[in-house]
């Protein structure tokens, strides 16, 4: 049996140099004898030597044909897991390639099943690939599992039903999905076995009852096609099925059907030696006898995504019942029973039609890829697992997974998990640390968000997030944000117009009188009337003539006319609005303006009004309408601090740092940041954010710096300015 369990190292080596015969005895013994230092006092369950384990591993990686460094990686799997070796000790030892593929099989036992719902599974499984960036990674661990399987009876009842249900849910869908038809089947009937004892019990006295009582039926038709093709002259074998019990047990579950209903298929595989052929023999097989109709599929010109071929097809045979044939080729019978792990080798042999590229999925490119490589080492060296490679996998704090694009952040993760958690998200820890929000996630990440309920989405995180979710939530929110503050803000212009003109404001926002006229003006309540003079859409004029008909016309006064009638008020500290009621304001970033300097206030569309420098470019350059200015001035009543960047150019020369930021220091300002470039001229430039009260301290402090010794000027930057 190919893939039954090895025991001894001799026999092993065998294995191996049997489909191999380059491989190294020698690198193969070292390894054993290393695991066997490393594991020496261990003992399984079963009472084993612990070394029993490795080299079943490795023995079971031969039945998959693997390369000598599989092999190697296999009776080293679990040293780094459960011995005192290091990553470093098995590159120096057996090489690089040996030691990552441990350590990714480290690696992917770690992860934790622990919520089964299909979805969940769906990604485990998923996780497990795109965490592995060799697929020999995978088919260690496989085969790791199937030995774990194969000795589950020495192990306690409740962890027993723990490893089976998790081999169910997620490595004998991996072997599936990796075509892998051994493997699945094996670990299925294990699982049937643990989870189900007495389904399994009964199930296999029945197969082997009934297979005695049919065999002779079943020979009877495999003669009559052997003849039939014989006498055509098409090569083939004719076998019986393998039974696989847990495949009987679903087809009895799903539909519902007795035992006798499924298994009375008699099941018969013929194999023949090329495409063409296979068709031939469903011709014969047809002539022979009538076909079931709607049972015929064609798995050769349409392959299933794991790369699965055959002909499949439903005759009613010989004594009127029905017998199910499948028709393949050796390489497609190799192929089902091996999936990914039949192109290692015989390349010569894989020649597989590609001509229906809809079907054939990422399978498909590794026999592909396989072809231009020029041995099986350079192909499996190149063949990385970046099937995925578009998303990764991470975990909630409840273990989880969630599938994102790769690319995401916490921010990201925040709003997959809920809108008010991504909106008051302030920051995450990814296994266990503090990570910035802009933060890139990788598969096996388990993310945690902290949330406060202060905190709002800003505008920056469009900037960096990766899902259409987290935007479109993003945008909605500053979107409703900015409608808010349109009202309030149209309010406040309107408010000001009402009292110029003698209009009481208070009572006129509840009046059915505003409320005709925001009709009138196209609007459906006086907020939107007010949202709409926010915006900027709807001149105050507009509104005033509606309310006091003047003969004059509608012009409308500016709202420098305006603010000049008004009352002083101050709103933020540090500045008040000529004439202007509060208006919510801030200061311009572009220009950063500082007390001293000279300002000017403009009304912007849903964000308030901006304090600009006078002669910012930015200003000038928006296309503003003159009635959106607002003379505003410097409440000098109250001193305020105010952050400004400021650029050094020293020479670069220990301490130059130290004093420059000392003479800020005594300049009685503060360094909130600080940031060092060294050029190439030999130069230093220390760029800082220093808070000054007002530009005559920007001045002093800038003074401060020059004296500095080595320091060759220092000057206050504007962001529109070119450093
Ligand atoms: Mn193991």
């Amino acid at each position: 049996m190919p893939y039954d369990t090895i025991t001894d190292l001799d026999q092993l080596i065998r294995r191996l140099q049997s489909y191999n015969p380059d491989a190294e005895s020698d690198f193969v013994r070292r390894a054993y004898e290393f695991s066997a230092k490393a594991h020496a006092g261990q003992m399984r369950q079963s009472g084993e030597p612990y070394l029993q384990h490795p080299l079943a591993v490795a023995g079971l990686l031969t039945a998959l044909r693997s390369d000598v460094t599989a092999v190697v990686a296999g009776l080293l799997h679990d040293t780094l897991e459960d011995t005192l070796a290091t990553p470093g000790e098995l590159e120096q030892l057996f090489g690089k390639d040996v030691a990552r593929l441990v350590d990714g099989v480290t690696k992917i036992g770690k992860i934790q099943f622990r919520n089964y719902e299909e979805k969940q599974a769906e990604n485990f499984r998923k996780m497990v690939l795109s965490m592995a960036d060799d697929i020999r990674v995978v088919l260690i661990k496989l085969a790791d599992r199937v030995h774990n399987m194969r000795t589950l009876e020495h192990l306690h009842e409740t962890k027993r039903q723990q490893i089976a249900q998790e081999t169910l849910e997620i490595y004998a869908p991996l072997a599936n999905r990796l075509g892998i038809g051994w493997i699945k089947n094996e670990l299925e009937d294990l699982c049937l076995k643990y989870l189900k004892p007495d389904v399994y019990a009964m199930l296999k006295l029945r197969v082997a009852k009934r297979d005695e009582d049919r065999q002779a039926y079943i020979q009877e038709v495999a003669n009559q096609v052997q003849a039939a093709l014989a006498e055509n002259g098409l090569p083939c074998e004719v076998q019986g099925r393998p039974k696989h019990l847990f495949g009987i047990y679903q087809k009895m579950e799903r539909q519902s059907i007795s035992f006798e209903e499924v298994y009375d298929l008699t099941a018969i595989r013929v194999i023949t030696d090329t495409k063409m052929n296979c068709y031939a023999v469903l011709g014969l097989i047809h002539s022979l006898w009538r076909p079931v109709p709607g049972r015929f599929k064609d798995y050769i010109a349409i392959p299933k995504s794991n790369l699965y071929q055959s002909l499949h097809t439903t005759v009613v045979g010989p004594k009127g019942e029905h017998v199910e044939f499948q028709i393949r080729t050796e390489e497609m019978h190799r192929i089902a029973d091996y999936g990914i792990a039949a192109h290692w080798k015989y390349k010569e042999r894989g020649q597989v039609d590609d001509k229906d590229g809809k079907v054939f999925s990422w399978l498909r490119q590794f026999v592909e890829w396989h072809q231009d490589l020029a041995d099986n080492r350079q192909f499996m060296d190149t063949v990385k697992l970046d099937l995925f490679h578009d998303v990764v996998y991470v975990f909630t704090p409840k273990g989880l997974v969630k599938e994102m694009p790769k690319g995401s952040t916490p921010v990201d993760f925040a709003y997959a998990i809920h809108t008010e958690v991504g909106d008051h998200c302030v920051g995450a820890k990814v296994n266990g640390k503090i990570v910035p929000l802009k933060h890139q996630l990788s598969s096996g990440d388990a993310v945690e968000i902290l949330t406060a309920p202060t905190q709002v989405p800003h505008k920056d995180w469009l900037k960096f997030v990766r899902t259409s979710r987290a935007k479109t939530k993003i945008k909605h929110w500053l979107k409703i944000e900015e409608q808010k503050r349109s009202v309030e803000i149209g309010r406040r212009l309107l408010e000001r117009e009402f009292r110029r003109h003698d209009l009481p404001p208070a009572q006129l926002f509840k009046s059915d009188r505003l409320l005709l006229v925001a009709r009138d003006l196209g609007c459906e309540s006086a907020d939107e009337l007010a949202a709409a003079v926010g915006y900027g859409r709807l001149p105050t004029a507009q509104v005033i003539s509606r309310l006091i008909p003047r003969p004059g016309g509608d012009r409308a006064p500016t709202v420098e006319e305006t603010a000049k009638s008004g009352v002083p008020k101050p709103v933020e500290k540090g500045v008040k609005v000529s004439g202007g009621r509060d208006l919510l304001m801030q200061l311009s970033r572009c220009c950063n303006p500082v007390p001293g300097d000279r300002i000017v206030g403009y009304i912007t569309r849903g964000r308030g009004l901006t304090i600009h420098s006078v002669g910012c470019p930015n200003l000038e350059a928006l296309d503003y309408d003159k009635e959106r200015l607002v003379d505003v001035e410097w409440d000098t009543s109250a001193p305020s601090i105010h952050g400004v960047k400021v650029s050094v150019l020293a020479v670069d020369k220990t301490g130059v740092l130290a004093n420059v930021s000392a003479s800020i220091s005594e300049s009685e300002a503060n360094i909130s940041r600080a940031e060092i470039t060294t050029r190439e001229d030999q130069k230093a430039q220390l760029d800082f954010v220093i808070e000054v009260n007002d530009t005559a301290h920007l001045d002093r402090v800038l003074k401060a710096i020059e004296r500095v010794d080595g320091v060759i000027r220092a000057r206050r930057v504007r962001a529109w300015q070119a450093r």
